[in-house]
């Protein structure tokens, strides 16, 4: 017979260790604390949020990782900026002016011709795809004016590479895959950090607990970390697959044979952003600005943050794959440096040296190893699912690299935190049941 005793017994009993103070681990830690489970989460690092991490030291967030709620309309990350007051404001991708290598406008009816150009060659590359072939070997069979046009590859490295992964790893038949909501992309102005910090609210957090092992052989599940030894009922492992891929933590026993493969087989991309700030703006009034090169790989797109911080003179810019891996040996003279020095090729004697540079450096961290997942030309959408699978109702995983819909973003990760938290509720009820 169902007894509520019997349940408020199990719950309190039950004692739930989450990996990760990501918003998937905080997600599902908030969700379990809320139905009055004993949660505890255990962070790596000494904050909350991995990669949803503001930097407010120039006045102005810097978002080191997560910046836009992708399609908000019905983005479940939209009720939450309701929630904690965050501002929003929609970035404007057809507000852009673009330029030539050698500085030279590039007219406004060229520009829009070769995006269209660009989106039609692009949603045609899986008609012509092969499992096992990359995106960029299709390119350079079918597609001549991609591989040769610096406007073709500006586009391909700015809206392919940096949302998937470097093209000649990125697979051909499932690099448009995932699923989105609607509307145009937007920024939170006062900071992501306000949602990790809403779901963190009232949550038992350890941080510097790094976990080194998760032995699941006995009946309790002992954990050892940098900060001691814990044990639990369930654990959440929501590191990121970079952090899986390394193998930093030691499953006893080993995880499953389909679950290394896969953490195999699904791609972790290089993403780096810089942010400089100039004494004055010297640059168009428009929401970015382009510049296509030879390798459009770094600092080709330029994001005018006063557009959205009146009058901070500061601009925003990227490197994707091998070149945010190499940006990261870089000093940060010489980041300066190749920024001034691209903006130079536009403004020529009107470009001011940047004054302050912030910058990430995701690959090189030890608690992530690179940016986000992405589909490579050995992945299977079958093995997001085979990463979300729980071990023996014991071992569950949550993170963006668990999402088969909306891997590689804020609110996949946050949806997925949610669904192991559901699982497990739904597997300590069942189980309450039979008692
Ligand atoms: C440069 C960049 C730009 C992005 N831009 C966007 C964007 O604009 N919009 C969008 O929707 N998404 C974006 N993303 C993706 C988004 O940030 C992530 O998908 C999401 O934040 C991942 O959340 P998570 O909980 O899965 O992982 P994480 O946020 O990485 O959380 C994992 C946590 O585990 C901790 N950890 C790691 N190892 C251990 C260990 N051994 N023991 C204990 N703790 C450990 C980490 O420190 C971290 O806090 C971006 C990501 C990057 C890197």
């Amino acid at each position: 017979m169902f007894s509520f005793k019997n349940e408020k017994r199990r719950v309190k009993e039950n004692k739930i260790i989450v990996v990760g103070a990501g918003i998937s681990g905080l997600a599902a830690a908030k969700d379990l604390q809320t139905k009055g489970y004993n949660v505890t989460v255990l962070e790596a690092t000494d904050k909350i949020g991995g990669r949803i991490d503001t930097d407010n030291s120039l006045g102005i967030p810097f978002e080191k990782g997560a910046s836009w709620i992708h399609t908000p309309i019905g983005n479940p990350l939209t009720d939450l900026t309701k929630q904690t007051q965050s501002n929003i404001k929609v970035t404007d991708f057809d507000d852009t002016v673009a330029f030539y290598n050698d500085g030279t406008k590039i007219k406004s009816s060229d520009y829009w011709s070769a995006k269209k150009l660009f989106y039609k060659q692009h949603e045609q590359i899986d008609m012509y795809g092969k499992k096992n072939e990359s995106y960029a070997d299709v390119v350079s069979k079918y597609f001549e004016s991609m591989r040769n046009d610096d406007l073709q590859k500006f586009f391909i490295a700015n809206y392919v590479t940096f949302d998937t992964g470097e093209t000649n790893k990125l697979s051909s038949t499932l690099y448009n895959y995932g699923e989105e909501y609607e509307g145009t992309d937007a920024v939170i102005t006062n900071g992501y950090e306000k949602i990790p910090q809403y779901l963190a609210e009232n949550l038992t957090i350890q941080f510097n607990t790094k976990v080194h092992t998760i032995d699941y052989s006995l009946d309790k599940i002992q954990l050892n970390t940098s900060n001691g030894s814990y044990n639990a009922d369930k654990v959440i492992v929501t590191v990121p697959l970079g952090v899986l891929k390394k193998e930093i933590i030691q499953f006893k026993p080993d995880l499953p044979f389909e679950k290394k493969q896969a953490i195999k087989n699904i791609g972790m991309n290089h993403v780096n952003k810089f942010i400089v700030t100039f004494d004055k703006c010297f640059w168009h009034d428009s929401q970015f600005i382009i510049l296509t090169k030879e390798n459009p790989n770094k600092y080709s797109w330029y994001l005018n943050v006063n557009k959205t911080h009146e009058n901070c003179n500061a601009l925003l810019t990227f490197a994707y794959g091998m070149d945010a891996v190499e940006s990261e040996k870089r000093t940060d003279n010489q980041i300066k440096d190749e920024i001034y020095n691209n903006l130079k090729k536009i403004y020529k004697h009107q470009t001011l040296y940047p004054t302050n540079l912030l910058r990430t450096k995701w690959s090189q961290d030890p608690n992530t190893h690179g940016g986000y997942s992405y589909t490579s030309t050995s992945t299977s959408m079958k093995d997001f699912d085979i990463l979300a699978k729980d071990i023996n109702s014991k071992i569950y995983f949550a993170g963006e690299h668990t999402s088969r819909d909306y891997f590689s973003t804020a609110h996949g990760a946050y949806l997925s935190g949610k669904r192991e938290a559901r699982k497990i509720i739904k597997l300590l009820r069942t189980s309450n049941f039979k008692l």
